[in-house]
């Protein structure tokens, strides 16, 4: 049996965006799968519409998802003289031909079709030759099969059947001499010996012209899987209109790519009731058979349950460089901070995004300016400023050396002092942190460290003295 060749091959006229993402990542399942090749081509013969930008777009989202390739990546612009040639072949043979037909005299043939109720096709003008006409400008026809059907086993969808009359004579070769998008795909997908074609159900009404090219052009047709669309909440197809649809957005918003990673194979794609799925697991598990026939419906509420649960159980040094960006992006720096692998240690079984982590991490290096009003209001003056006084007192006498110190010493405070935990306890995490949504007090401490604690109470302690 050959060795599995699969390929990604995104247009560059915009980012990377999910449904895309999902389209390398089933590809790259394959043949991480199989100890097949995947290879990666930029389809940018459309030269208006590709940009370098965008390149550079859909390589660093691919880094960013650790989605690595083995051969690439291919550019179709480095390839016209290649298309070129397998366009002459095919003249040669004479299975495409020069068509002069003018664009405004197929425009009135094809809305006079409209008009009569007939679907709009090439009438084949040319296709037995156009005496008189050399010199003039034409494009190149393939001479399309008339009868018959054209079908093929969609790995995901089954059986498809497009009857051959519907499949007109397909413009291989434009008036400028550019070769058409459809031609390039077959030349590279048969040139690079790519054995199954993974990609977008939008393409399913190319694939029988295809199929047509590699037969005419003697080559071996590939399986072709076609993996269903990503809709909006809507159920109309997932567009910007719906949010965020670039990957690197995700990163920006905090989303670390295993979890991105995880939520997209799980669109579409089932093993059992399963949900959560390491990258070895889903190498291990995946296979395109299971990949369902209808489309799925983006769900952040999902995804953020996924990246709540690689955020709870990641290595927190890991979370702590990934956090890092997010930080600079407010301002803040970690330099003669806090230990931020110890922060992120008390932050990471809450925050659903690094963004969120980052919002809460911020007090660790910026000591509060101001302090939550409506959470101080709800202690008395004198209570608070005895349970300040008392805590710096025995911070600075007992210098508790871990979480269970802490905690011991908030005990002793509450009972020297007849005050329940709930007293001393608050008003100090609101003197730390600003306010009284912060992580227990005993992680606070050990990662501000006792001076730094000390030094925040003291600070506390004279706005509240002078409120
Ligand atoms: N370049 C096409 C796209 O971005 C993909 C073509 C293919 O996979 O055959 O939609």
């Amino acid at each position: 049996m050959s060795q599995l060749r699969v390929r990604f091959a995104p247009s560059p006229t915009g980012y990377l965006h999910v449904g895309g993402a999902r389209t390398a990542l089933f590809n790259w399942l394959l043949a991480k799968n199989r100890g097949g090749t995947f290879i990666l081509r930029i389809e940018d013969t459309d030269v208006e519409r590709s940009t370098a930008e965008s390149v550079d777009a859909i390589l660093e989202g691919m880094k960013w998802l650790g989605l690595d390739w083995n051969e690439g990546p291919f550019y179709q612009s480095d390839s016209f003289p290649l298309y070129k040639e397998y366009v002459q072949k095919l003249v040669d043979a004479g299975k495409a031909y020069k068509c002069y037909c003018l664009a405004d005299e197929l425009e009135a043939k094809r809305n006079l079709a409209m008009q009569e109720g007939r679907k709009p096709k090439y009438d084949g003008t040319c296709r037995e030759g156009a005496e008189g006409k050399e010199g003039q400008p034409y494009v190149i026809r393939f001479r399309a099969p008339q009868e018959g059907a054209t079908s093929f086993d969609d790995l995901i969808k089954g059986k498809i059947t497009f009857p051959n009359e519907e499949l007109d004579d397909l413009i291989i070769q434009r008036t400028d001499g550019t070769p058409t998008y459809n031609f390039c795909v077959v030349i590279d997908d048969a040139t690079m010996k790519i054995t199954t074609v993974i990609r977008g159900d939008d393409h399913v009404n190319n694939t029988p012209r295809q199929i047509q090219l590699y037969e005419a052009l003697g080559f071996p047709v590939p399986k072709f899987a076609h993996v269903p669309m990503i809709l909006g909440s809507d159920k109309a197809r997932l567009s910007k209109r719906h949010g965020a649809t670039s990957v690197i957005a995700y990163r920006d918003m905090g989303y670390l790519p295993e979890a991105l990673l995880n939520y997209l194979v799980r669109l579409g794609w089932s093993s059992g009731d399963d949900e959560i799925f390491s990258l070895e697991e889903m190498i291990e598990k995946f296979d395109i058979s299971n990949v369902g026939r209808s489309a799925s419906v983006f769900n952040t509420e999902k995804l953020n349950w996924l990246n709540a649960h690689y955020i709870k159980n990641g290595n927190p040094e890991r979370i702590a460089d990934l956090l890092l960006p997010h930080l600079s992006k407010r301002g803040v720096t970690t330099l003669g901070g806090p230990d931020l692998m110890k922060v992120v240690k008390t932050l990471q079984q809450r925050a659903l995004t690094l963004e969120e982590m980052a919002d809460r991490a911020v007090f660790y290096y910026t000591p509060p300016s101001t302090y939550d009003e409506a959470a101080l209001a709800k202690f008395d003056k004198t209570q608070m400023l005895l349970v300040f006084d008392t805590a710096i007192a025995k911070l600075s006498e007992i210098k508790p050396a871990d979480e269970a110190a802490v905690d011991a010493m908030m005990k002793e405070i509450s009972a020297e002092k007849e005050l329940k935990m709930g007293l001393v306890g608050q008003p100090i995490r609101i003197a730390l942190s600003g306010s009284a949504q912060a992580p227990g007090l005993g992680e606070i401490i050990m990662a501000l460290g006792i001076e730094e604690t000390v030094t925040r109470i003291r600070k506390a302690r004279e706005y509240v003295a002078a409120r």
